[in-house]
């Protein structure tokens, strides 16, 4: 087996996962088949170049009583990757499944499954904490049965993280299950927490698992399959995960697309223009029998769960993921929510996203404050030394970068930036202070941002100027001020509790020439 990274981007990234059967791309999300109901003829997948998926193993045992273990790819009719759950989930459910862990692990290796799950003990959604502990320890115990029990080393064993909603319980479930030689560790039982919308839950859980797991190993979600999802699981580095909402919302008339979902009974177009999509009509569909109206259902709803993990990996090559969060955010309150809880853990995601990217970033507001390039750039802004007791000059940073290359800012610049005893800094809508030894590094020219008018942006960014400078302690203040974001930094900088010398010139009307001239002649 191997898992080999081609791109990163926050906590996702891009990768080729091998098992014995055959190669497939990362994220992915793994079609669950019902292996005594299957929906799709396996042909559809491979047309559609899904390379893996799941069935499970318990149900297709319990299928088959008496019968003898036979090849999983041949019941399936799919002969690339095939990875078996275990029936943890049906404990979940039934409390029981009447068969040991030691013979799940055989009989998916009898089956010539591509990766297995050994059957661990899911913690569930309503467990207190005695009881989350119970599972995690449960599951450890477990894991070393059936690694000792273990024989077939060309399958790829799948480690379980439980520990439910009980973060401390899921950090030490993935220590423990992290000294365990699993090719694949996983995440346990957050369907429940997806269907109730608890991001909030859900995204410190991903966090406390991904904490503790090797990051060279795969991380796989159990049960996640909704388009709308995907860029937030992934960003915070769920690898794989897998689902059979595309068939569940599919048998219940429900059309999926990465915005959200739809009824097929009141869409009247479709916009998606998949292959099923674009051969036939919302009314035509509705008037097909069921069974054949499930199908393409299902078929359209697992070609946007593809067309959605595309977007995905092309948003990690670009360096754009943070990009289709927000995008996201603005569209679902929902999943604004989503995006407010990881901006909770933007210190963690900066540590795994790349410091040069292929292209320039977006702020578009609040929110990209919080994308890492902006959190590094703080730390960044807090290690300059500034030497005390200059005079500072701030210039407006307008759209033109680097911001000293401005026509407006050049003149000043170049008469003042050789002067031993002056500081440049520009005050900007995206990054607040960009001290002159900044604005050639990477991302601030390459910054897409609008300014907004929003006074209380104007406020937050001034007050990030104003707590630069008086870092300085300088000697005087030139503000060259521009607009309402120049008036709210001179406020900023007067305020009651600085005793700053401050020389206000308007940009509005004086020639730079002029202004460089004064700003000279004050200084002595
Ligand atoms: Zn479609």
């Amino acid at each position: 087996m191997s898992f080999q990274v081609q791109g990163k981007d926050l906590l996702g990234r891009i990768g080729t996962l091998t098992t014995k059967s055959g190669s497939f791309q990362t994220p992915h999300m793994f079609p669950v088949v019902d292996p005594n109901r299957p929906v799709l003829d396996p042909k559809f997948y491979r047309e559609a170049g899904i390379k893996a998926i799941m069935t499970n193993a318990y149900l297709l045992k319990r299928g088959r009583p008496g019968q003898l273990p036979k090849d999983v790819h041949g019941t399936l009719g799919f002969k690339d990757t095939v990875a078996t759950d275990s029936g943890a989930y049906q404990i979940l459910e039934y409390g029981h499944v009447g068969v040991k862990p030691s013979e799940i692990v055989t009989y998916q290796e009898k089956i010539d499954t591509d990766i297995a799950v050994i059957l661990d003990f899911p913690t569930g959604f309503h467990s207190d904490a005695r009881r989350a502990r119970w599972t995690v320890d449960e599951t450890a115990r477990r894991a070393d049965e059936a690694l000792k029990r273990i024989k077939r080393k060309d399958i790829l064993w799948v480690g379980p993280v439980q520990g439910g909603v009980h973060i401390k319980e899921v950090a030490r479930s993935a220590v423990e299950m992290g000294k365990r030689p699993f090719s694949i560790y996983a995440l346990g039982s957050p369907t429940e927490l997806m269907e109730a919308q608890r991001f909030d839950v859900l995204v410190d859980m991903i966090v406390a698992a991904k904490n503790g797991l090797p990051h060279s190993r795969p991380l796989h979600l159990f049960g996640a399959g909704h388009p709308a999802m995907f860029p937030f699981i992934v960003a915070l580095g769920c690898d794989m995960f897998d689902s059979a909402a595309y068939a569940l919302y599919a048998r219940t008339g429900r059309y999926l697309t990465s915005d959200g979902t739809y009824e097929l009974a009141q869409i009247e177009e479709f916009s998606c223009l998949c292959r099923i999509c674009d051969s036939t009509t919302p009314g035509e569909m509705r008037r097909l029998d069921s069974d054949e109206r499930e199908q393409l259902l299902s078929k359209h709803n697992l070609l946007a769960c593809f067309s959605e993990l595309r977007r995905i990996r092309e948003a990690i090559r670009t360096g754009h993921l943070w990009e289709l969060l927000e995008h996201r955010a603005y569209a679902n309150p929902a999943f604004e929510k989503f995006l407010a809880k990881i901006v909770q853990h933007s210190a963690f995601l900066e540590r795994f996203t790349p410091t040069v990217k292929p292209r320039g970033i977006s702020h578009f507001g609040e929110a990209s404050d919080h994308r890492p390039e902006m959190v590094r750039y703080g730390v960044r802004m807090s290690r300059i030394p500034g030497e005390r007791g200059k005079a500072v000059v701030l210039l407006p940073g307008r759209w033109r970068r680097p911001y000293h290359e401005d026509p407006r800012n050049l003149p000043i610049v170049s008469k003042l930036a050789n002067r031993a005893n002056v500081s440049i800094c520009f005050y900007t809508i995206p990054f607040g202070p960009v001290p002159m030894e900044l604005d050639e590094t990477f991302p601030l020219a390459q910054t897409e941002s609008f300014d907004s008018h929003d006074p209380r942006i104007y406020e937050q960014k001034a007050e990030q100027v104003a707590a630069w400078v008086k870092r300085l302690s300088p000697k005087q203040v030139f503000l060259i001020s521009e607009g309402e974001y120049g008036a709210t930094l001179g406020k900023e900088l007067s305020g009651a509790t600085s005793n700053l010398k401050v020389i206000r010139v308007q940009a509005k009307g004086s020639k730079p020439d002029r202004t460089v001239g004064s700003i000279i002649r004050r200084l002595g």
